[in-house]
């Protein structure tokens, strides 16, 4: 299990970034001929340092539509660290109208991942932005999503814990298909409400809506990529690309598998016990 340690010293992160602009960002979809592209961060390695003298550093994996963004977010406020999801990233380009984003809306909204210069060049100008404002360790959430991106982080950095949300299949799609933001305030909410039948051993899941405040509730968008048939596309290439990261992070003993058991108020509790933080807060203060 990952110490739990907070120290000021930020990542030099920075130097991620100086050896991604070195390497050209060739393609924006990421290539399915050819998916073991050259690492964008060349021979450099981060001067690593041992867990106990810095921030936590998670990944969150998981299925389209589990509830990594929820989880890792949640996590991120509890623990003092940033939660970077690298779609937020994607969407935050799209929306600004650079040179990347018409390329990008495309694929995006065929559920294709984008290539991973670009991800990891997004992903490195938010590392050294945090890092300018003082922050250190984060929680990855959709970052890696292939053994690439998996190799490439490990080549510049000690990722301590990955964490394994998982769902059935149906669920998934409901909940994807259910998920709404708020354009104003740009919080996650969702309008399914799931109760999925217990089969061959397994127990039956029940979650019910996640429903905004009323002063958002006029202002809720739905993503364009979560039409059933997008969903359903990234799906597949989840299982197709990211899946072999399960056993990637298993071979080196970081994985923690969590079935979520039903929606928030079930699965946080049983999730911070997993992650022995159900009494942090306490530890904190009495640190303090
Ligand atoms: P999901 O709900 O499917 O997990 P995300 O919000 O994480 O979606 O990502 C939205 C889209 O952004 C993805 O479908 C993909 O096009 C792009 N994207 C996000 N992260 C990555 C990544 N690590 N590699 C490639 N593409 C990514």
């Amino acid at each position: 299990m990952a110490a739990i340690t907070r120290f000021s010293k930020p990542l030099a992160l920075s130097h991620i970034r100086r050896c991604l602009y070195s390497s050209s960002a060739a393609a924006v979809v990421s290539d399915e001929s050819n998916p073991h592209v050259t690492s964008p961060f060349g021979n450099y390695k981060i001067t690593r340092r041992d867990p106990s003298e810095r921030n936590v550093q998670w990944v969150f994996l998981g299925s389209p539509g589990v509830g990594k963004g929820t989880y890792a977010s949640r996590l991120s406020n509890l623990l003092g660290v940033p939660h970077i999801a690298t779609g937020d990233l994607v969407r935050e380009e799209l929306a600004s109208s650079g040179p990347l984003s018409k390329q990008l809306t495309e694929i995006v909204n065929q559920g294709k991942l984008v290539s991973d210069e670009i991800i990891i060049s997004l992903l490195a100008e938010r590392l050294e932005a945090g890092e300018a404002k003082g922050q250190s360790g984060f929680i990855l959430d959709g970052f890696p999503r292939t053994i690439n991106q998996a190799e490439i982080l490990e080549g510049v950095t000690d990722i301590d814990l990955v964490v394994n949300l998982r769902l059935p299949e149906s669920v998934l799609i409901e909940k994807c298909l259910g998920r709404r933001i708020c354009s104003q305030c740009g919080k996650n909410f969702n309008v399914a409400s799931i109760n999925v039948k217990g089969q061959n051993g397994n127990p039956g899941i029940s979650m019910a809506p996640l429903l905004p405040p009323s002063h958002c509730m006029s202002k809720l968008v739905t993503r364009s990529d979560d039409t059933e048939k997008v969903v359903k596309e990234r799906l597949r290439i989840y299982n197709e690309k990211s899946q072999p990261l399960e056993d990637y992070y298993l071979n080196k003993g970081k994985l923690m598998e969590f079935d979520l058991p039903g929606g928030i108020p079930e699965s946080w509790p049983k999730l911070l016990e997993a992650l022995n933080l159900d009494d942090f807060e306490e530890r904190q203060s009495a640190a303090a």
